[in-house]
């Protein structure tokens, strides 16, 4: 069964390195929004190609166009055994755009790492930032830069009440994506707050208990269309 990988967490909660430490480890890409926006308009597609008209003119990409260029990405041969997405969908109607794109292949996995407000405001007011190469880093790791040993000073953009504040973005968007997908035998949700080390033995654990429960559902891992659906 291909893993595809989608991951769901609040800011603060590890979830870019956590994606990106799973992909490395099982040779699969790890797909975030930024990345393949900035991939699509610099390859010139199409739908890249309207994504630069719409940020030329100082808009923010529509969902039509999100969602063309996630499913542009997802049809490349590397993500045939699986992928990990990260930042995509943000929103319902982005996730039933997504289950369209997933018609036919093996189901999404969805995991969410959930971290208590209090850690997350004490985690994100605590970053320090590179004076030199912007590189982002939690506090207690010693005053310098591990990429190029400049000088690390706290951001000023995390005092409590912004981070709060963002928090609450986050959590008016992420309840209703995560109620969508709370239902479905392959959502899992993690405790992200512990060690990243713990956190991935989880994640990878959580992974093999869907895989292993998906694998004795009809329609799984044969080329007929996805048997989970909500
Ligand atoms: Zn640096």
């Amino acid at each position: 069964m291909a893993l595809n990988l989608l991951m769901l967490g609040p800011p603060g909660a590890g979830k870019g390195t956590q994606a990106e430490r799973f992909a490395q480890s099982r040779g699969i890409p790890k797909i975030s929004t930024g990345d393949i926006l900035r991939e699509a308009v610099q390859t010139g597609t199409e739908i890249g190609l309207r994504a630069k008209a719409i940020m030329d003119r100082g808009e923010l990409v529509n969902d039509e166009v999100m969602i063309g260029i996630v499913r542009e990405r997802l049809e490349k041969k590397d993500a045939a055994n699986g992928f990990v997405l990260d930042g995509f969908p943000r929103t319902v109607a982005q996730a039933a755009a997504l289950d369209g794109i997933m018609a036919g292949r093996d189901p999404l996995i969805v995991v969410d790492i959930m971290v208590p407000e209090e850690e997350l405001v004490r985690r994100l007011s605590s970053r320090m930032i590179c004076r030199s190469c912007g590189h982002n880093a939690p506090m207690g790791h010693g005053p310098v830069c591990a990429l190029c040993g400049g000088e690390l000073i706290q951001r000023t953009d995390d005092s409590e009440s912004v981070v709060i504040d963002r928090l609450k973005v986050y959590h008016g968007q992420s309840e209703p994506l995560v109620e969508y997908y709370r239902v479905r035998p392959t959502f899992r949700a993690i405790n992200g707050a512990q060690s990243p080390d713990q956190v991935a033995a989880d994640l990878a654990a959580a992974i093999a208990a869907v895989c292993a429960h998906a694998t004795r559902l009809p329609g799984v891992g044969t080329a007929a269309p996805s048997g989970v659906q909500p």
